[in-house]
């Protein structure tokens, strides 16, 4: 049976699309941002707003978080040495301004500011696009289509040509490989400190610092450094009220009237304020905090909730060290140590996201699976095999890391975003990230590699390692799925 010859076009016609675009008017930002990003610009004639030329050796990869919308771009202005850094896209110049660039800090790294119009109006090197685009902008629409056109493309490092062409079981070999080295590097940080304050202390540190995600790491782990000084026997709600004490975090002003809200924070100021003379020198100030963008699951003070129940017992590490021992199927390696960090419940936190969120329909876990497994796989089982490899166990060091290496695949994020849009171009093949090793691997890669590089892969060394695993390179024999590196 043949398909219709126009098949495609009619399906192409029919998918979402930008709308027609007025030729004289400014482009959605979106577009400008792609245009950028594919660098669909009469590249030899760019001039900067005071007239130097501009030169672009890499337009940056697109930022999906806060802050400029391109980072790690190489640019060069006029004959000077070319400078790295962040590009903002706005369609106009007076977006520095009005979207409050100018006083963020996350732009303090910017060194282009590309408009669609517009002189420069903030000392910033300025570059309109709108007479250096290498098609009309109808077409340019239509080119990157009316879905997500910043989506991918472009930005595939050196490596992924050698990536794309290993066999499967290579590539896996390697991913695995670079995940036990993480795994490795972790419990050889985790010793180090426990070196410092011991085995339990250094576990606690870990947890609280996992908890902070990747915004608050350094005031939780202050938080918990702080509760290792304390041998006072507290229950769930004294821990509430003195972590959240500690943190800075609990809001001043009582709200008014009664409520769960209110009452849950009244109970908290009534413990804090019996301690809070005996604290003052050590509580945190907010702004050691970052509290914008955060999801309310990620909340610190939910978060600091959490903790409390952790610490109430006391002997979360030889319940730990328990689930370590017996024997767990891999398939139930994730529900099993839920179960052992999960609270059975608590009566404020469980039905509310934040202090001031109305209470939910149903209760929702203090702890989800997606910082489960961010807990196991940076904390828990690197602290397991440090704990093994310091006893010379290797059985228990061995168990580590068969369970690391079976953990369930993580939540996405925008490093590994990113880390897949250079290795592979932006489409791994199909099934290989369906365990946490995977992406474990890949951080390591980006760790080892990507971050001692720049944007067009200068000096990288990866891709001809990469070629060198090919079978008929004669060296895959040396590439051991479960092998950890130093492992006898
Ligand atoms: S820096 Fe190296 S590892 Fe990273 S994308 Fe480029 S070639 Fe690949």
């Amino acid at each position: 049976m043949s398909l219709p010859a126009n098949l495609y076009s009619t399906w192409r016609a029919q998918r979402p699309s930008a709308g027609p675009l007025r030729e004289d008017g400014p482009p959605p930002e979106r577009l400008l941002q792609a245009v950028w990003q594919h660098q669909r610009v009469l590249r030899d004639q760019l001039t900067l707003a005071d007239g130097r030329s501009v030169r672009v050796l890499h337009p940056g990869f697109l930022n999906r978080e806060a802050g400029p919308d391109f980072r790690e771009a190489i640019v060069q202005f006029g004959s000077e040495t070319p400078l790295r850094g962040d590009v903002e896209v706005d369609l106009a110049t007076s977006g520095w301004r009005t979207h409050r660039h100018d006083v963020n800090p996350n732009f303090r790294a910017v060194v282009l500011h590309v408009v669609w119009d517009g002189p420069s109006a903030h000392g910033l090197p300025t570059l309109a696009l709108k007479s250096r685009l290498d098609a009309p902008l109808g077409e340019l629409s239509e080119w990157f289509g009316g879905e997500d056109a910043t989506r991918s493309g472009g930005l595939a490092g050196r490596c992924c040509g050698p990536l794309n062409e290993l066999p499967r079981a290579e590539l896996e070999a390697i991913l695995q490989q670079a995940a036990l080295v993480r795994l490795q590097l972790k419990a050889t940080q985790l010793a180090a400190r426990a070196r410092q304050c011991g085995w339990e202390q250094s576990l606690w540190e870990a947890l609280f610092a996992a908890l902070g995600y990747k915004h608050n790491v350094w005031p939780m782990r202050r938080l918990a450094e702080l509760a290792g000084t304390s041998s006072d026997q507290l229950s769930v709600a004294l821990w509430q009220a003195r972590l959240c004490g500690w943190s800075g975090l609990l809001p001043v002003e009582l709200p008014r009237g009664r409520g769960a809200d209110a009452d849950y924070l009244r109970q908290l100021w009534d413990a804090w304020w019996r301690e809070r003379e005996r604290f003052s020198e050590v509580i945190l100030p907010r702004t050691a905090w970052r509290m914008s963008g955060l999801r309310p699951a990620n909340q610190p003070l939910r978060r600091l909730a959490l903790a409390a129940h952790w610490l109430v017992n006391g002997d979360l590490p030889t319940r730990l060290e328990r689930w370590f021992t017996r024997d767990v199927a891999h398939a139930q390696l994730a529900a099993s140590l839920l179960e052992l960090l999960q609270p059975s419940d608590d009566e404020f936190w469980s039905w509310h996201w934040t202090l001031k969120s109305p209470r939910l329909a149903k209760p929702q876990p203090l702890l989800g699976e997606a910082r489960l497994t961010d807990l196991a796989v940076n904390v828990v089982l690197p602290w397991l095999w440090a704990r093994a490899a310091a006893g010379r166990n290797e059985p228990l060091r061995a168990t580590a890391e068969a369970r690391y290496l079976a953990w369930p695949v993580g939540e996405d994020n925008a490093t590994l975003r990113l880390a897949r849009e250079r290795l592979f171009a932006g489409s791994p093949p199909r099934g290989l990230f369906h365990h946490a090793t995977a992406q474990q691997g890949l951080l390591q890669i980006v760790r080892d590699f990507c971050e001692h590089s720049n944007a067009l892969c200068e000096q990288c060394r990866f891709p001809e390692l990469v070629r060198c695993a090919q079978p008929n390179a004669g060296r895959s024999a040396g590439l051991r799925p479960a092998a950890a590196p130093g492992s006898p």
